[in-house]
């Protein structure tokens, strides 16, 4: 059977016309894609009262955090900064109990984006609500470029899962404008752009969790590297049961 990867769903926030619209859930289309080139099954769940999320446990192998609005910052004790940007408390609270039953499962974890940063307030890390906050932090993390480009470096560190998929110095995409302040513990930094912005982590403990700051669903179709990180997705999902 193939591995099945679960996406916790975004929610359509917008006004729409069409009622059956309204508030509906859904889940990023490159990700699907990424997921299926890569040998998974995915499995979209909706952010429904956080006490479901046992029952979803048995229907997933390895679970995808994707990008979307910002973690509600009183989840790591702030309260909210001028620059925070729209949050959605339901999907931080669907969210938050879904990774800690997924890594009490050994699922495999994967993050982008938000999705790191849902992972390391989870665990107990903090961020930037603006990465305005950090006075070090001079370059351009929200590209201009289309999504699909990559715009800056990134310094991987040795002897991590990241440098053994991307090597030394890759060349990402970038569209964020919160950043981790600090590290939860039982992660770690594994790599950082030049102005020292954590650009991945992953879990001290095992190889249940990576997670990266930029956007690999937006560049896997072009960039081999990028492939990579699915492909080990669905490898450590299916080492995990
Ligand atoms: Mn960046």
């Amino acid at each position: 059977m193939r591995p099945r990867i679960a996406v916790p769903a975004d929610t359509l926030t917008e006004a729409t016309n069409v009622i059956n619209e309204r508030m509906a859930p859904y889940a990023p289309k490159p990700i699907i894609e990424a997921i299926v080139k890569s040998g998974g099954v995915p499995v979209i769940l909706p952010s429904v009262d956080p006490q479901f999320v046992p029952d979803y446990i048995d229907l997933f192998d390895g679970v995808i955090f994707a990008g979307g609005a910002d973690v509600d910052p009183t989840f790591y004790g702030e309260e909210p900064h001028q620059k925070l940007g729209a949050t959605y408390r339901k999907r931080d609270l669907f969210e938050i109990e879904l990774l800690k039953e997924s890594l009490k499962a050994s699922k495999a974890v994967f993050g982008i984006c938000r999705g790191l940063q849902v992972i390391n307030v989870a665990l107990g890390g903090t961020l930037y609500q603006d990465l305005s906050e950090n006075p070090a932090t001079v370059l351009k993390h929200s590209q201009d470029a289309p999504g699909n480009f990559p715009s800056h470096h990134i310094t991987v560190s040795h002897e991590t899962k990241l440098h053994y998929l991307m090597g030394d110095r890759p060349y990402v995409n970038s569209r964020h404008h919160q950043i981790v302040k600090k590290v939860a513990p039982n992660l770690k930094a594994v790599a950082s752009a030049d102005d020292g912005v954590v650009e991945a982590l992953e879990s001290t403990e095992n190889d249940r969790i990576l997670a990266v700051q930029w956007h690999p669903e937006n560049m896997f179709k072009h960039y081999p590297e990028s492939q990579q990180l699915f492909a080990d997705l669905i490898k450590r999902a299916q080492n995990g049961n």
